[in-house]
């Protein structure tokens, strides 16, 4: 099969043997794999991984072959697959069904090979059928958008969250600006570009503050919360410079919660957390159910966050083209 490898450095398409498939897995023929802000960490040197090794966890594709312990049933179905594979199902984790914590677990993409590839091998327990109003495309969507729905599973809603701020409006900064409003709560969206703004309203986002104007955005931020900062603030950056601002835009007892990775060296305000009694939440993954049903029932807008597509050959193009565009949200791989 064509795969996609990562050596460390650079990434190229190689012929491979095709997954070796074990009696408990199914063997998906994959037909889209989005490129999420992880995989350009990995390539670009923020998140180490073994190599060589394929990245990409957002993929869905069609079940062309099962393991003898697999269902037959499962055979032609249109799925999409959880990422956090190699579950013990004993350890004190999943004793608690908080399997995304499994002391063995390895993630499709980051520990072990991924989805830009022709054909992925997947433990059939990781996999979720999509509805068939649901393209290929839209359902490469669903894992970031579990992740989404996610960020109010691991924070409790209190009754005087009322706004939260969410800066950077990417992939998952829309998704969880979508996501945010139908938990009930007035979005301040906060980013340098246009077009993500414009998406950002469009979606239902109260407030809009570019952050490369000259007032400051904690400054604006004050302003629309009574001089207090935000209730929730929510990183979906990946850039550490922000970290000092989201610290400054929450109101005293607020809640701050990280979406993204940083790196290794992460500066962050401490001693300001500490006085003004701040509490930090995260959380990473989430629940697939909810995902698919926000997108089949058309909840949830996907269609206008497809900035580009490309075919699995040009893979290294696509990851190129997020250096050069800071409007481009999310990039489709096409296999
Ligand atoms: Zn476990």
């Amino acid at each position: 099969m064509k795969a996609a490898i990562f050596d460390g450095q650079d990434i190229s398409i190689k012929e491979i043997p095709n997954p070796e498939l074990k009696d408990s897995q199914v063997l998906i023929r994959v037909k889209a794999s989005g490129v999420c802000g992880t995989d350009l960490a990995i390539v670009r040197g923020h998140l180490l991984t073994p190599t060589p090794l394929i990245l990409g966890h957002e993929f869905a594709g069609e079940i062309v072959e099962v393991g003898k312990k697999v269902n037959e049933s499962w055979l032609g179905k249109r799925v999409t697959s959880e990422i956090n594979s190699n579950i013990d199902f004993e350890c004190y984790y999943c004793q608690r069904e908080i399997f995304t914590q499994c002391i063995t677990r390895k993630a499709l993409g980051i520990d072990i090979n991924g989805s830009f590839a022709e054909y992925i091998a997947v433990e059939s327990y990781l996999l979720h059928e999509i509805p068939n109003n649901i393209s290929y495309k839209e359902a490469t969507f669903i894992e970031p958008l579990a992740a989404a729905f996610q960020t109010f599973e691991t924070m409790p809603l209190g009754s005087d969250d009322k706004t939260i701020a969410i800066f950077g409006l990417g992939k998952l900064g829309l998704l969880l600006c979508q996501v945010a409003i139908i938990n009930g709560l007035e979005v301040i969206g906060i980013d340098h570009s246009d077009r993500k703004l414009n998406l950002a309203k469009n979606f239902g986002a109260k407030h809009l503050i570019k952050n490369n104007e000259d007032e400051s955005v904690i400054g604006r931020i004050k302003k629309i919360t009574g001089n207090l900062g935000a209730n929730i603030v929510v990183d979906t950056t990946g850039n550490p410079n922000a970290l000092k601002e989201i610290v400054s835009s929450c109101r005293s007892r607020g809640k701050i919660h990280i979406k993204s990775t940083h790196g290794l060296d992460t500066p962050i305000d401490l001693t300001d957390i500490v006085v003004r009694e701040i509490t930090i939440f995260s959380s990473r993954c989430g629940p697939f159910s909810k995902a698919i049903n926000g997108l089949g029932s058309g909840l949830i807008n996907v269609k206008d966050l497809i900035s580009q597509e490309f075919k699995l050959e040009n893979i290294a193009d696509a990851f190129n083209s997020y250096k050069k565009n800071s409007d481009n949200i999310k990039t489709i791989i096409l296999i």
